[in-house]
């Protein structure tokens, strides 16, 4: 029995499941009910909120979820071996346990959530975890389906989420997580805390979407954060021409200078910068492309 609830400790849970850890599903268990109910406060207070959760695994988040009040946690597992503990957990609290077993970059889970104002609370497999950030963070319609993201990473991961203009990890997923939400380290985690541990720190990073990001289209930010940051020691004047335009009216268009390198630029600059290409800002002729290539 635990302080949390009145299931038995995780290592039975583990140990009469068979749950032995898997490095291919990214399984670092987290045992510590105190921590997990640490991570699942971080998310802001639960009474009644629909959470959805990737990787439950042997369910030490999701108990922490459910023990603080959560209306719903709709969990979304892809190892079968994880829905027997699950299941234990679903039967004490009745109705408010949902398990998907499935891959969490392929479930849709819009139609489960309906218009319940959802978070995402998740202790992530962190080979996919920047898959399924830039996922959310790409949604659409925006403003998206749910109110917050308080998710592990690994605490070099979590520094690039977090990054400012300048910062040499500031990069393709600062500019994308800044200019559509807010986000900051709530808190380190020791490799000791999980089972097995892993090699490095982990960071609970918290994310609010804004409801009003600055206007422009994802696919031209993408675009031009690619070019910029594909050579980041260039400056832009250089590294925008992969974009197949003439960079300087496209500069000039978003007010950007040209001599200053992907990293200078904060968010607001590459929108203008996205915003201006999308307009055509910089096209040139056919056949003048080939030159731009020999400057
Ligand atoms: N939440 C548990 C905890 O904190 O102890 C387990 C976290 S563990 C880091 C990641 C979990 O995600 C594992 O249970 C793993 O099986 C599951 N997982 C891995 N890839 C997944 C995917 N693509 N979709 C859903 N779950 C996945």
């Amino acid at each position: 029995m635990s302080a949390l609830d009145d299931l038995p400790p995780l290592r039975d849970v583990i140990r009469r499941h068979g749950l032995s850890a898997q490095k291919s599903l990214g399984q670092n268990f987290l045992l510590d009910l105190n921590l997990t109910a640490r991570i699942a406060r971080a998310s802001g207070p639960l009474e009644g909120v629909t959470v959805v959760e990737v990787g439950p695994g042997p369910g030490g988040l999701t108990r922490a979820l459910l023990a603080l009040g959560a209306g719903k946690v709709i969990a979304i597992e892809r190892d079968p071996r994880c829905l027997g503990a699950l299941a234990e957990i679903a039967e004490h609290y009745p109705g408010r346990l949902q398990v998907i077993e499935g891959d969490a970059l392929k479930v849709d889970v819009r139609p489960l959530v309906g218009d319940a104002p959802a978070r995402v609370v998740a202790n992530l497999p962190y080979n996919v975890a920047t898959l399924l950030l830039v996922g959310w963070l790409s949604a659409d319609p925006w403003p998206p389906w749910y109110g917050s993201l308080t998710l592990m990473f690994q605490k070099e991961v979590a520094e690039r989420i977090v990054a400012a203009p300048g910062s040499k990890v500031y990069g393709r997923l600062a500019v994308l997580a800044g200019w559509r939400a807010t986000a900051r380290i709530a808190f380190d985690v020791a490799p000791t805390a999980f089972v097995p541990p892993p090699k490095v720190t982990s960071s609970v990073v918290h994310l609010v979407p804004r409801t009003e990001p600055l206007p422009c289209a994802l696919a031209m930010l993408e675009r031009v954060t690619e070019a910029a940051f594909g050579q980041r020691r260039k400056m832009l004047r250089q590294s925008l021409k992969s974009l197949g335009v003439d960079p300087m009216p496209l500069l000039d268009a978003a007010g950007v200078a040209e001599t200053a390198r992907a990293e200078e630029i904060d968010v607001a600059g590459f929108v203008r910068l996205a915003n201006a290409y999308a307009e055509g800002r910089g096209n040139v002729p056919w056949g003048a492309l080939t030159q731009l290539g020999k400057t």
